[in-house]
């Protein structure tokens, strides 16, 4: 359980009785939504069996303009995060995602 605990007390998860969630968390390239993402840590994340280190393979969907996404996240051998990439859209911190949520969703309504 080391390997999830570090994970999450770097992205700040707020539910700690959701032990297996990791929040990621990414802008959609084409319409600019944020989106906030739920990855399974048990069904997610895969072995690298030639590194040692962990990865993670994610579709992403916006639900505002529906394009799919495609995430990719490597870990290290202790859960920490050494490369992430993501086509299609950028990826965001928690405070960064919550801001543009903000202002996406004042966009909208106005
Ligand atoms: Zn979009």
């Amino acid at each position: 359980m080391s390997f999830l605990k570090k994970i999450f007390g770097g992205s700040g998860a707020s539910d700690s009785s959701d032990a297996n969630a990791l929040w990621l968390y990414v802008r959609c390239g084409k319409c600019g939504a944020p989106v906030a993402i739920r990855v399974d840590t048990r069904n997610d994340i895969s072995v690298d069996y030639e590194t040692g280190g962990r990865y993670l393979r994610k579709e992403i969907m916006d639900s505002t303009c529906f394009q799919l996404m495609y995430a990719e996240v490597r870990f290290d051998g202790n859960g920490k995060i050494v490369e992430q990439s993501i086509e299609r859209g950028t990826f965001l911190t928690r405070q960064e995602y919550e801001t543009a949520l903000e202002a996406f969703q004042a966009k909208r309504q106005s």
